[in-house]
């Protein structure tokens, strides 16, 4: 989103917020305090309008329009869109005030971390009191940085390594679960939150894939560069070798997955076909899904770290999880997303659903796809197996990117959420989609839409909803159609 459409609908949001303030101010909601809380209807938001904009008319229009109950603020981020403000020498970071006897044995000291641009505000202080007053808790969100912060030197070196023995600088590559230093920092930054705040806990996000599905191009973000597999770090190395892994032949054979998707790309069909191809090369190079399970199967011991850490500190925080939307097109990446192997170290999971933007990233999966695993197939021909393989029963490859899924899709897939961890005291909160933004040509929100698909996460099972993505993005008339459904199923 451009920073123009962005002051546009941050404006609009704050006028329409101006008009129910009266009445809420004269009828202060409380906070719950019995036995069975209501469902969770949280709000995502950048933290600049936290910052700058009346709270109070802000939080009574959240109430007002869909009965939010909870603030999922971008508290720590490197990201100007994430917080709001301008690109143009930015830092970012922490947004609230590092409290720095929690940061041991990382390289991020604290001008690293504090994020300047709103001066001394410490935007958990300034914002949780007001939230209360309006029956809102708030919770910190931390979604990890897709790009290395330029600006912020120390960041480098806790970034992965790929292949080629170079240091990323961004997505798919990103800090490394197995190094030390982000993993001191992170912990660091979870006992912050939950040991100098009132919050309702925590949740963490990676947009993420392991290497070899993104060398394979397997992701809503396809073509990017084959050559940037990662991991490779001195860590991750130490890993493999410790569970018997070739480090060499895991090393080899992405650069072997590497030629394939170049060649692929550059027209050049394999003599015996994609798949085929494919296949070979996870049958001569066995270290790939080695490798693969290695990276997974870190980023879950990483979450489970975070899950002790704050329940360590307070067991009545909640703590969970952003799940990338790419699990949604991606039959590989939902075989190594299992929530079933998350319910050990969660409290809620939040799926992203976002129905309307997900026509044209499934057509972009599919286009990168194609370049790897199902260069055998035609478009639409590509698209009707993954269909199947996921169980979804949607539009045309020729409609996709205008129409995006339907209401069925939120419904089947919080569904499979519920089911994966039925029997354990795990809460599935499904990010809907608001106005998420689209590139041209592609499906536009409406209050009735989003009604559809509020009322589908619900009828699928879920105990809550993360209303998605920003409050800032939303259009008032259509944060109100996700009330309108929340009142009709007796949620608020
Ligand atoms: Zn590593």
């Amino acid at each position: 989103m451009n920073r123009r459409n962005f002051i546009k609908l941050g404006v609009v949001g704050t006028g329409a917020a101006l008009a129910g303030v009266e009445s809420l101010r004269s009828e202060p909601v409380a906070v719950s305090t019995s036995s069975k809380p209501s469902a969770m209807v949280a709000m995502p938001i950048s933290v600049a309008p936290l910052a700058q904009r009346d709270l109070d008319a802000m939080f009574a229009d959240m109430r007002e329009r869909a009965g939010v109950n909870a603030l999922f603020p971008f508290i720590y981020s490197h990201e100007p869109h994430r917080a709001g403000v301008e690109s143009a020498g930015f830092h970012g970071g922490n947004y609230a005030r590092p409290h720095m006897q929690f940061y041991k044995d990382t390289p991020l000291n604290l001008s690293d971390m504090r994020a300047p641009e709103f001066g001394d505000v410490d935007i958990l202080e300034r914002v949780i009191p007001v939230a209360r007053k309006h029956g809102i808790r708030t919770f910190c969100f931390l979604l990890e940085d897709n790009t290395l912060p330029a600006a912020v030197k120390n960041w480098e070196s806790l970034y992965e390594v790929d292949h080629h023995g170079r240091r990323t600088a961004g997505h798919p590559g990103g800090p490394c679960f197995n190094n030390p230093g982000y993993q001191n920092f992170t912990l660091g930054l979870v006992e912050d939150y939950a040991r100098s705040y009132d919050i309702g806990g925590i949740m963490w996000g990676s947009e993420r894939q392991s290497g070899l599905l993104n060398a394979l191009g397997l992701s809503q973000s396809s073509g990017q560069d084959p050559g940037r597999t990662t991991c490779f770090c001195e860590f991750c190395q130490k890993k493999g070798r410790d569970r018997g892994v070739d480090v060499e032949r895991a090393r080899r054979g992405f650069g072997e997955v590497e030629t394939f998707v170049r060649n692929s790309r550059n027209g050049q069909r394999p003599r015996d076909g994609y798949f085929t191809t494919f296949w070979r090369l996870l049958l001569n190079y066995p270290e790939l899904l080695a490798w693969e399970n290695l990276w997974a199967g870190s980023r879950h011991e990483f979450q489970a770290a975070i899950y002790r850490k704050v329940k360590a500190i307070n067991p009545a925080l909640q703590v969970g999880w952003h799940v990338w939307h790419n699990m949604s097109f991606s039959p590989f990446q939902r075989a190594e997303e299992n929530f079933t192997d998350l319910t050990g170290f969660s409290d809620f999971i939040r799926p992203a659903l976002y129905n309307n933007v997900a026509g044209g990233r499934f057509v972009s999966f599919v286009k990168g796809a194609r370049n790897s695993v199902f260069g055998d197939l035609s478009p639409e021909a590509t698209l009707d197996v993954l269909y199947r393989e996921l169980n979804y029963n949607e539009a045309s490859y020729d409609k996709l990117a205008a129409t995006g899924l339907s209401a069925g899709y939120v419904k089947r897939e919080t569904r499979r959420a519920v089911e994966a961890v039925a029997g354990h005291p795990v809460q599935i909160w499904p990010g809907v989609d608001i106005d998420v933004p689209v590139s041209a040509g592609g499906g536009h929100c409406t209050p009735e839409s989003v009604a559809r698909a509020v009322n589908a996460v619900f009828k699928g099972g879920a105990q809550g909803i993360i209303l998605s993505r920003n409050y800032v993005e939303m259009k008032p008339e259509n944060l109100s159609g996700a009330g309108s459904a929340l009142r009709e199923l007796g949620v608020i």
